[in-house]
């Protein structure tokens, strides 16, 4: 697991992955913890190979397996 959280006191937050920083300072905490969200989401996604036609894509997360291409067809296989 990343080690994201986000530190800071008054005006100034940023988001630390154990203890290096990895964010700007932001003012506000809950921008902060916003922008935390989404480096999370971008350590989840990573190239894969579609587990249908082997063909590297950008993958949201473990859940997302098949390229656009496969899922389109898996969820419409009228256009297969
Ligand atoms: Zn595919």
């Amino acid at each position: 697991m990343s080690g994201l959280s986000v530190k800071g006191s008054h005006c100034s937050y940023a988001v630390y992955r154990d203890d290096e920083r990895v964010s700007a300072f932001y003012h506000f905490q809950d921008r902060a913890f916003g922008r935390l969200d989404q480096i999370a989401k971008n350590d989840r996604s990573k190239d894969r190979n579609c587990m249908s036609c082997q063909t590297a894509f950008r993958s949201d997360g473990i859940h997302n397996r098949l390229c656009n291409h496969c899922r389109a067809k898996y969820f419409d296989p009228r256009m297969a």
